[in-house]
């Protein structure tokens, strides 16, 4: 396919905010596209190189860009950062300057979506002395070649920052207008669809299951295009990753009841990690919640897993739990939070800091994928399976019921032993990878805490020039969009012995910065901070329409990804929560 075709597809998605209209124009490009083109088209359509499951990154800086856009342009360095201050997207920096460009590109070759791809792969690659500069090359070569609109994706591709916001969702949608069998009719006019809403949500649902099994919408675009019956066929494979389960917030052990029915599993709320642990031919593999690999990080889970959990295959879903070995006393998440990050000495740091792994989850075992087993059933298998010995391996602790004061009175147990609060599972319910369903909500003790992203900073004056400051927090909408909820600096320490630091930070944001304005810094979305506040306000200055009284930096949350950030509806609800009290 030439990638001016796919170019076409993004500026009319770009040109609306409909989610529908959306999902048309990917359904028509899927249905259009040929089966070997499939993989690359689900992966190029929202700007990326993998399925969500592989955390390879292009990681290719704006600078890099600047130069590659000057090699290919002849436009002057300083022409394209000046363009750059003023236009604030080097996407459409690129398009402008090419179509100033002189009348020889008419004449270049069509560009094709395979040859962007893989050349773009490349780039991931490219390591050691000079990969700069064959970097710089190769992004060059491909501008080149394009026409204006096509260095405008290109470029945002680079970046990883496409700017047409597709969410699952539409994805999902997309496959199943494109290759399921039922009618779909798009109203352009009204922007509308009109479906038999049972059957539309059965052929939904089962392009939703193979994603849930497979966390990557190329195979599953591919199954669905050769029929629904090959959908049916994808199922779990341990050692690929799938997304985690996210849990709602309740305020009350009421409303927590009222949420998951009763009789409700009730389980401590561990303050640690959260790590999804596959076995597969002899091997353990440990993710985080973004579903980054940390096995070299954990070897002293990794034999707990071996030697304390049955079953020749299985994933697991577990947290991972700091204890003081001395004292022999529980820590909260901060202090083991530099496990995750240490590339060095672990040996050493895995006895200075050691975790029990509390396990409270299984969802693959023995070759049999167990998503759609109610928990109860998943619970007892891991019961069976799970040789528990404390400080290494335990299954979390759990009460059933239905009483109140049962409920309280555990919930109060779990906090006197220093857990954040207590997990309430509808017992039926099945496990569903990357969704906050409301099968499992949370009910935490302490003030709360917003999990939000860093959007934009300050660079710092005086003695705290060199570092970033002042940093611009934002919460995520139902769209996907980054609100912007205020401005923190308070709580990051100026010595790295004290905590997190600005220069720790600073070296944390700096292959996110998207743009600078004198001091001004514009981030990519990717750095989550645990935010504490004394209260939230109505505001009109963010775009969040919410603004934090007094916020305070409690720690850099390096295992949550900037999706997983305080929604704004989590926000909201805040803030009706306070007019209450
Ligand atoms: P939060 O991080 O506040 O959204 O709360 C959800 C997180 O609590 C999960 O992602 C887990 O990392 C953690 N957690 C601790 N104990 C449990 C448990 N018993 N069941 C499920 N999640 C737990």
């Amino acid at each position: 396919m030439k990638y001016s075709s796919l170019v076409d597809i993004y500026e009319k998605i770009e040109a609306t905010s409909k989610r529908l209209e959306k999902t048309y124009y990917i359904s028509e490009l899927l249905k259009k596209t040929v089966e070997k083109d499939i993989p690359t088209i689900m992966l190029l359509i929202r700007g990326r190189l993998f399925p969500d499951w592989n955390k390879s990154k292009i990681g290719v800086a704006s600078k890099l860009v600047l130069k590659a856009i000057n090699t290919s342009s002849g436009a002057g360095i300083s022409t394209i950062e000046t363009m750059w201050k003023e236009i604030g997207d080097l996407g459409l920096v690129a398009e402008k300057v090419i179509s100033n460009k002189s009348q020889s590109t008419l004449f270049s070759q069509d560009l094709s979506v395979e040859k962007m791809f893989s050349n773009l792969r490349k780039l991931v690659t490219m390591e050691g002395s000079g990969s700069v500069d064959r970097k710089t090359q190769l992004i060059a070569e491909l501008l080149s070649s394009a026409k204006p609109k096509e260095a405008k994706y290109i470029v945002r591709t680079v970046l990883e920052d496409l700017r047409v916001g597709i969410g699952d969702g539409t994805m999902r949608d997309a496959i199943t207008w494109a290759f399921l069998p039922v009618k779909v009719d798009f109203d352009f006019e009204k922007i509308s669809i009109e479906v038999d809403r049972e059957e539309y949500n059965n052929s939904a649902n089962i392009v939703q299951s193979a994603y849930d099994k497979s966390n990557d919408f190329s195979r599953v675009a591919i199954a669905a295009k050769k029929g629904v019956s090959e959908l049916e066929k994808i199922s779990l494979i341990p050692g690929n990753p799938i997304k985690v389960m996210l849990a709602q917030k309740v305020l009350s052990i009421d409303e927590g009841f009222e949420r998951v029915g009763e009789p409700a599993m009730i389980e401590y709320k561990y303050d640690g990690f959260r790590m999804q642990i596959h076995k597969f031919s002899e091997q353990i593999k440990i993710l985080t919640r973004r579903l980054e690999d940390i096995t070299k990080q954990f070897p002293e889970v990794v034999a707990y897993v071996k030697n304390h959990v049955e079953g020749k295959s299985f994933i697991i879903d577990c947290e991972a739990v700091g204890f003081d070995s001395k004292t022999e006393k529980y820590l909260v998440f901060q202090h083991i939070s530099q496990r995750i990050r240490r590339k060095y000495d672990i040996e050493n740091l895995a006895k200075k800091l050691p975790v029990e792994l509390n396990v409270f989850d299984v969802l693959f075992y023995n070759g049999e994928n167990l998503l759609d087993t109610p928990l109860v059933k998943r619970r007892a298998l891991l019961e069976k399976i799970v040789r528990e010995e404390k400080f290494k391996i335990i299954v979390s602790k759990k009460i059933v019921t239905s009483n109140k004061s049962d409920a309280l009175k555990f919930y109060e147990d779990s906090v006197s032993k220093g857990n954040e609060g207590v997990m309430l599972k509808s017992l039926n319910s099945p496990y569903k990878p990357g969704s906050r369903v409301g099968f499992m909500v949370k009910l935490k003790s302490s003030m709360d805490t917003l999990d939000l992203v860093i959007v934009g900073a300050e660079w710092g004056e005086g003695k705290r020039s060199g570092w970033l400051t002042s940093f611009t927090l934002a919460c995520i909408d139902d769209n996907g969009n980054f609100l912007e909820i205020g401005k923190v600096g308070t709580g990051v320490k100026e010595k790295a012995e004290e905590g997190l630091s600005f220069g720790e930070l600073t070296e944390m944001l700096k292959p996110h910065i998207k743009q600078e304005k004198g001091r001004e810094v514009v981030i990519k979305p990717e750095i989550v901070l645990e935010i504490k506040f004394e209260e939230i306000q109505a505001s009109p200055t963010y775009s969040s329409g919410y603004a934090l009284r007094f916020p305070r930096v409690i720690q850099a949350r390096d295992d949550r990804m900037p999706e997983e950030c305080s929604t704004l509806e989590m926000v909201q609800k805040e803030f009706e929560g306070q007019k209450k009290q």
